[in-house]
């Protein structure tokens, strides 16, 4: 039986009926955009989260796009934050006109180096936003970032795309910045069955920015206060996050009891991604490096394990960066991790059976 690196199948199964009689109830009342369904998952993950609101909208990358230009990051502009994640952060400078100024990552934890970000906040001009990414379900340190941000007096975004319900120093991801974005694509750790996302915050201004922004600009029906976009966030996808909400914290348990399995069964030559100190991870992905990467990586795939590589390709080596003129930069801790992680199967349903044979198949392969 082949092992996947990701299976909904057996989490959807679980909660079949709920999810049924949710989308069903969505076809009965014929209200596709907008309505109560929208407003109580954005209650209930605000909830979820520990933050006074939540705005849902079409995706985690309209998420961040939205939150740099309520923030008023524009033209001119330059946002710092990380090369060693998925494209999307980084698009999401692009778009709004802004300029990435890109870090290395720690290499323990392969999240923003704090060193680096100092560095870069103590050299660079006209920096007016900071985006951490809380990669693979572990968080960057917190209270480090926000004293540097303090300091310089720069908003902070947190891009929790992967970290729905991690804590650090007890308080859940997405709390400590200004805002906060969630991705809720399918393979998240709380996915909807197709696109949506979220924008939390704690600030009652942004807030109301946000919700004008992801609806035109308006408050009301036809007076539009500003020129905005369309990314509202689905009611069927509202409904199906409803369902699946309750559930995140266990689930979210399963996968740490996964990561516990590997990093007791792993042999030491293996080397693991750490955790943040402090941090109660999420493990959006199990990752482990080692220069034989391709390797092991071959010696799963012919055992029936699927693996994965998040990322391959650091954002300032992809030929959009090169395309769209940025210069040419070096960060010898993420090109290093790019050649070196490997991403294990993990979800709550992984078995002990099969977490060993991952970890037999890792070992024949070395
Ligand atoms: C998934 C992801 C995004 C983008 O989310 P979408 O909903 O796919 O647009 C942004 N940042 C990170 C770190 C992600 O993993």
């Amino acid at each position: 039986m082949r092992i996947p690196l990701l299976d909904l199948k057996q989490q959807i199964q679980g909660v079949e009926p709920a999810l049924h009689e949710a989308m069903e109830e969505i076809i009965a009342s014929t209200a596709f955009v907008g309505g109560a369904v929208v407003s109580e998952f954005e209650r209930e993950f605000a909830a979820y989260c520990e933050a006074p609101f939540a705005i849902g909208c079409g995706n985690g990358t309209d998420a961040l796009e939205m939150a740099l230009d309520a923030l008023g990051v524009g033209k001119g502009d330059r946002v710092v934050t990380v090369s060693h994640t998925f494209i999307a952060t980084v698009e999401a400078i692009v778009s709004v006109g802004a300029e990435p100024v890109l870090v290395d990552v720690d290499p323990g934890t392969l999240v923003m180096d704090l060193n680096a970000l100092e560095r870069a906040l103590d050299r660079e001009s006209g920096i007016r936003a900071i985006i951490p990414v809380h990669l693979y379900g572990n968080m960057v340190p917190m209270d480090g970032l926000m004293a540097l941000a303090d300091k310089h007096r720069i908003p902070v975004i947190e891009d929790t795309a992967q970290a729905h319900g991690a804590r650090y120093l007890g308080r859940r991801a997405g709390t400590f910045g200004q805002v906060a974005t969630f991705s809720f694509f399918p393979g998240k750790n709380l996915g909807a069955f197709g696109d949506a996302g979220a924008v939390v915050t704690r600030d009652p201004d942004v807030r109301a920015k946000l919700a004008a922004r992801r609806d035109h600009g308006r408050r009301e029906k036809y007076k539009h206060d500003f020129f905005g976009r369309n990314s509202r966030l689905d009611p069927l996808q509202a409904a199906v996050l409803r369902v699946k909400l309750p559930h995140l914290d266990t689930w979210n348990e399963g996968r740490r009891r996964v990561a516990a399995r590997y990093h007791e069964l792993l042999p030491r030559e293996v080397e693991r991604v750490q955790v943040t100190p402090s941090c109660e991870p999420v493990y959006h992905q199990y990752v482990v490096r080692h220069p034989l990467r391709d390797k092991i990586r071959a010696g799963l795939a012919e055992a029936g394990i699927d693996a994965g590589v998040h990322y391959p390709i650091p954002v300032h080596k992809q030929p959009a960066w090169r395309a769209r003129g940025f210069k040419e930069i070096t960060l010898p801790v993420t090109e290093r991790a790019a050649d070196e992680v490997l991403s294990l199967p993990v979800y709550p349903e992984l078995s002990d059976a099969q977490i060993a044979r991952v970890v037999e198949a890792i070992k024949s392969s070395l």
